[in-house]
């Protein structure tokens, strides 16, 4: 499942997989989506129809993957998860697709990605459930008209702004996840502690919610880790102190930010004197992907209030300054 995180470990692959909630009301938060979800789910059963394509946008660790996978179980159907870049050609989606039992899920992450010639056979399977294939090439070639069974695409991706306009005007639902607050992650944390079986308090709980980036992959991944230090240099159980030992031994400062995060505006403040600069700038300044910072860092930082986007590029706020506790130029001194 979604399986290129950055340095997981197979255990780790396999407490993720035991953390992701099942059903509806496993899920917390993203209430309106949830809500919705759930009256289109039922509709689509007692019709005994497939679910309309849903697209999901919203930044990663969200709960994309998991809401799709919910889908599927609430809709009594299985899923099938591949991922834009995978679909090299038309025949690896053809195969899928003809694969798929009636009112099945077929989940595609980073659909922003897929090849434009795979995505023009998408459009026919979504619109009529139906697939043209070329069979030879040359003067022998001719196409074969396929009927698939009804079915539900569900696309995920971060960047719905990549969508083309024909690919986006197919899907009949289409959502965008919200950062989660510092309440509802730490129910996700104390549900995920009591799945770990580790004993943790509230006050422990919360700090750990506070600073995961309003984001359950990264809460989830901070309760592991500080359950280690709990192990090793506790008695197991996760207290305040030892939640802040291990916050600060990741590197996750006081306000929730991390090392990445930090160093994008300290780059800004620093190289371009606040800004207005570029991306592509400042990913080669902080010597990472445009594209990650656009995607997974950027979003973050705009909504918390430390960069703002301008026709001429990413600018740090005041509240940068004051983060990072250095003093910004006099106004009007540009
Ligand atoms: P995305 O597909 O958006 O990148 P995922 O669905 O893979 O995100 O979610 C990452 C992890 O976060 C999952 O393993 C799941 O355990 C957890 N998670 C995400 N959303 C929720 C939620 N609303 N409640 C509980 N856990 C969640």
């Amino acid at each position: 499942l979604n399986g290129d995180n950055s340095g997981f470990s197979d255990s780790d692959r396999d407490i993720e997989r035991a953390l992701r909630p099942l059903s509806f009301d496993d899920f917390t938060g993203q209430d309106k989506i949830v809500e919705n979800l759930k009256i289109f789910v039922l509709a689509a059963k007692k019709r005994g129809e497939p679910l309309d394509h849903v697209l999901l946008h919203g930044p990663p660790g969200l709960g994309k993957t998991t809401l799709s996978n919910i889908i599927a179980n609430e809709m009594e159907a299985e899923i099938k998860i591949t991922s834009g870049p995978v679909l090299e050609k038309p025949s690896d989606l053809a195969g899928l697709l003809t694969n798929l039992e009636e009112n099945d899920v077929l989940f595609i992450d980073e659909i922003h990605r897929l090849n434009p010639v795979v995505e023009e056979y998408l459009y026919s399977a979504m619109e009529d459930f139906r697939i043209d294939i070329m069979l030879d090439s040359g003067p022998s070639a001719r196409t074969i008209q396929i009927d698939l069974n009804p079915f539900t695409l569900i696309g995920a991706t971060t960047r719905s702004g990549l969508l083309t306009a024909p690919l986006r005007a197919r899907f009949g639902i289409n959502a965008r996840l919200q950062y989660y607050d510092s309440n509802l992650l730490c129910k996700i944390v104390k549900r995920s502690s009591a799945i770990l079986t580790t004993p943790i308090n509230d006050d422990a709980a919360f700090e750990i919610a506070r600073r995961s980036r309003g984001t359950p992959r990264i809460s989830n991944n901070l309760l592991r880790r500080t359950r280690d230090f709990a192990e090793i240099k506790g008695n197991g159980t996760i207290d305040l102190e030892i939640s802040k030992m291990a916050l600060g031994a990741l590197n996750v400062d006081q306000g929730g930010l991390d090392e990445m995060d930090n160093r994008i505006l300290t780059t800004i403040i620093e190289k371009f004197k606040g800004g207005p600069v570029g991306i592509n700038t400042i990913a080669t300044a902080c010597g990472d992907e445009a594209e990650t910072i656009e995607e997974v860092y950027e979003p973050f930082l705009i909504q918390e209030g430390f960069i703002k986007r301008t026709s001429r590029g990413r600018e740090v706020t005041q509240k940068a300054y004051e983060h990072l506790g250095i003093i910004p130029p006099s106004e009007g001194n540009q």
